[in-house]
């Protein structure tokens, strides 16, 4: 057999990524012959990006802190990475590197797909202003929402997404000022931040969930996250985490590279999350 192509996921730190073991698995399903490695960036993210496709990287993945160097570095972008303003897949076209943003896709393929969830004329509530909230705001307003509410610890970082994203369905918050009242409950709420990784929970009211209400933490953990269990107690009807975000976007980002898409079904059940996240 010939020499595999080399991908990497590029990040600091990087030791934690489940992105080998998952396109390890695309490979196997699909029987594409790639090697996937990780790659953790102390220097220049510029300097380690040359020299691995100068090597004939094929494509990489990006996780923090690195997706908006990703989109400076890249010499192409698709309309999703220009609008999100990061970039989390490189693929090397041999003439130049393009840059994609498959987060946003992950994200609605698994509330649309895999969770049954439809966005259009629904009140969505994002928590956080970060990274992963910029990656989704374009890709939810595709799908037609009712409203879209930008909640932040500061209201200035969710005006400055809306004003970046000029769209009229939107409107920013400061999570502490969210009523506690029926006009402040949404049908899905999205938590971006990066709370539930510290056993937190953004200060927001139980009330910002409505009778039908899906909870969504883009974190993801082998127990239910502390939001998903606040959101439970809270009355939300349905509860995700970002697991079948994290599969969806590798997904597309396999197919980006290999134009093949694997089956997630697999990867999305209990027996292979519990396999990898224990
Ligand atoms: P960033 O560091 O860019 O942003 C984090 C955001 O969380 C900021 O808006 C920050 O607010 C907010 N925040 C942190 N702690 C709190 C708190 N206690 N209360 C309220 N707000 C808080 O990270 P990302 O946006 O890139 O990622 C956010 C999370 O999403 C991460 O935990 C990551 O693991 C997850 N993620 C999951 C993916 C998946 O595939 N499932 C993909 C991408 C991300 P402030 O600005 O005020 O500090």
């Amino acid at each position: 057999m010939s020499r595999p192509d080399a991908y990497v996921v590029m990040g600091r730190p990087v030791a934690h990524s489940l992105s080998p073991r998952i396109h390890a698995e695309f490979a196997r399903q699909t029987g594409e012959n790639i090697r996937y490695s990780s790659m953790e960036i102390h220097g220049e993210f510029r300097t380690a990006a040359l020299a691995f496709f100068a090597a004939e990287g094929k494509g990489a993945n990006i996780t923090l802190p690195f997706k908006q160097d990703a989109c400076r570095f890249a010499d192409t972008l698709t309309g999703r990475a220009q609008r999100a303003g990061a970039v989390n897949v490189l693929v090397n076209e041999g003439d130049g590197i393009l840059g994609d943003n498959t987060d946003g896709v992950g994200f609605i393929t698994d509330v649309r797909r895999n969770l049954g969830c439809t966005l259009a004329n629904r009140k969505i509530l994002l928590l956080g202003a970060g990274g992963a909230a910029r990656g989704v705001i374009a890709p939810l307003l595709n799908e037609s929402p009712a409203t879209l509410v930008i909640a932040s610890r500061n209201r200035d970082s969710a005006a400055k997404l809306c004003e970046h994203f000029a769209d009229e369905r939107l409107a920013a918050a400061a999570m502490q000022d969210i009523d506690q009242d029926d006009n402040a409950a949404f049908d899905i709420v999205i938590n971006a931040t990066s709370a539930s990784l510290a056993n937190q929970l953004p200060a927001v009211p139980a009330s910002i969930f409505n009778d039908s209400a899906l909870a969504y933490d883009m974190v993801y953990q082998p127990t239910p996250t502390v939001f998903l269990q606040w959101a439970s107690a809270a009355g939300a009807a349905q509860l995700a985490d970002g697991w079948g975000m994290l599969i969806e976007q590798a997904a597309e980002s396999f197919d980006l590279w290999r134009g093949v898409r694997p089956d997630t079904r697999e990867l999305l059940g209990e027996t292979y999350r519990q396999e990898l996240l224990r």
